[in-house]
């Protein structure tokens, strides 16, 4: 890896400085690596490229389009294009010839892990635990040591697992995140008519009860709080929502309404896949035919308000929608309860000269930098941690390249990539 100056004996400093080398930040260092060369560094976490790893159980595929990879929206001649990734490992025509509509999601992991590569600014197995402030410059620090400063950062550390508070105490072993599936399962025998439940009625959840399936259990309940197993809406007046031109009318919307807007259009992004529902009701329909008996017991509109464990087994309490509580018991529960952002490594003094909002977060300007004290002359952005102020395309690779196009003009103060969208035929109310 390069260092721009080496300001401080052994630490070497960088223009940009990111923390995570998921989709977001790789696609921030691929627009900005010519016009700060040798100037930027990732810092990962994981010891080596991964995306959802635990997560990419087999037939699972991306619900963006390919064509919405690291660089094309912003820039298509980019050199990590998945176009170019195809033709470059030697795969385009077997790609072709699969006739896919959605790629698979093993496939977009190759492909990240390829940009990577080809990227050469990933510093990996740096878990940073705290960004301070000193004298005009950011410190990055790990559990051992300060690994660099820079002048500006950008923070893209993703999300973690959700886990409701009614499983806080849970023993592990019997209550195991969708993440650690297959890890856990690897580790003991199945047993066909061994109860399982899936918590979460979302597209990870109907992902571990499709998993489980084929893992051979026969006795798996859904249970999601939603009143339906909702599908993705993935219609062309839902992708509106996905487009830069939607972005700017979202943001000049009053707070209050951004709000109202994105959870009535939630289904856009935190719906089911069809195929995925279409596939988990076949499967239930031949087991139907071949057994006698449906393997998978759907329970929607049920919240779970409270577990506990006895000599190795799960109850579920659940609060049902048309009212009253329901118990389920379980040896194995999935849980499969949504993602939230994971928390900024600031210090305390950092996190003092940043400005928040009503909540406590931090506010995120149109260009996502944060607002604070030493902006302009060190710019801290941030990206998937603003689905409120810019509606919900930020948690999704949607708009990847225009955000990372929007923060790498910002650093440049100038249109160094123009975002066009225009011909739009929908006037927002
Ligand atoms: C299974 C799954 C499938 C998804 N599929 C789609 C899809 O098809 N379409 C779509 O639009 N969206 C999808 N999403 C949502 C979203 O687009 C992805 O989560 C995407 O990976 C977000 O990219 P990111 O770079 O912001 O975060 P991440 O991919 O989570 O990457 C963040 C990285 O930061 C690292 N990190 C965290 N903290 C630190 C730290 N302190 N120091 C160093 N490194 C750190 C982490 O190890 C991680 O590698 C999916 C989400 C999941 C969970």
């Amino acid at each position: 890896m390069r260092s721009h100056l080496q300001r401080e004996a052994g630490v070497p400093h960088y223009t940009v400085a990111g923390l995570g080398a998921g989709p977001a930040n790789l696609s921030f260092a691929a627009l900005a690596e010519d016009h700060f060369p040798g100037q930027i560094a990732l810092f990962e976490a994981r010891s080596g490229p991964a995306w959802h790893p635990g997560l990419l159980f087999p037939g699972t595929q991306l619900q963006t389009s390919w064509i919405k990879d690291l660089v094309s929206l912003a820039d298509p001649r980019h050199r990590v294009s998945f176009l170019n990734y195809l033709v470059r490992t030697g795969r385009v025509y077997s790609f072709l010839n699969a006739q896919y509509t959605a790629i698979p999601r093993l496939e977009y992991a190759r492909y990240l892990a390829w940009a990577a590569e080809e990227l050469a600014v990933v510093h990996y197995g740096q878990d940073i635990t705290e960004v301070g402030y000193t004298d005009d410059r950011f410190t990055l620090h790990t559990a051992e040591r300060t690994i660099a400063t820079a002048d500006h950062l950008v923070l893209g550390m993703g999300t973690r697992a959700h886990v409701p508070e009614c499983f806080g105490t849970s023993e592990p072993g019997s209550v195991v995140l969708a993440e650690n599936l297959e890890a856990h399962l690897n580790t003991r025998d199945a047993r066909p008519y061994e109860q399982v439940i899936v918590v979460g009625g979302g597209q990870t959840g109907a992902e571990c009860a499709l998993y489980l399936l084929g893992r051979g259990f026969r006795d798996i309940r859904w249970i999601g709080r939603r009143h339906w197993f909702a599908p993705l809406d993935d219609s062309p007046s839902a992708n509106d929502f996905f487009r830069p031109s939607y972005l700017r009318f979202f943001q000049g919307l009053p707070g209050q309404t951004r709000q109202a807007h994105t959870s009535r259009q939630v289904l856009t992004s935190d719906g089911v896949s069809m195929e995925t529902l279409q596939e988990l009701y076949r499967r239930n329909y031949e087991a139907l035919l071949s057994d006698g008996r449906t393997p998978v017991m759907m329970l929607p509109g049920r919240t779970v308000v409270d577990a506990s464990q006895r000599h190795g087994t799960t109850t579920l309490w659940c609060e049902r929608d048309g009212g009253g509580r329901e118990r389920h018991t379980a040896r194995l529960v999935v849980l499969a309860t949504g993602r939230t952002p994971r928390e900024l490594p600031v210090s305390g003094e950092l996190a003092e000269l940043m400005d928040t909002d009503g909540s406590g977060e931090p506010v995120v300007e149109p260009d996502y930098s944060l607002r604070w004290k030493h902006d302009p002359v060190n710019r801290i952005f941030v990206q998937n941690r603003a689905r409120l102020s810019h509606g919900l395309a930020d948690p999704n690779l949607s708009l990847l390249a225009v955000r990372s196009a929007v923060i790498v003009n910002s650093l440049l103060q100038r249109e160094l990539y123009e975002i066009r969208d225009e011909h739009v035929s929908t006037i927002w109310g």
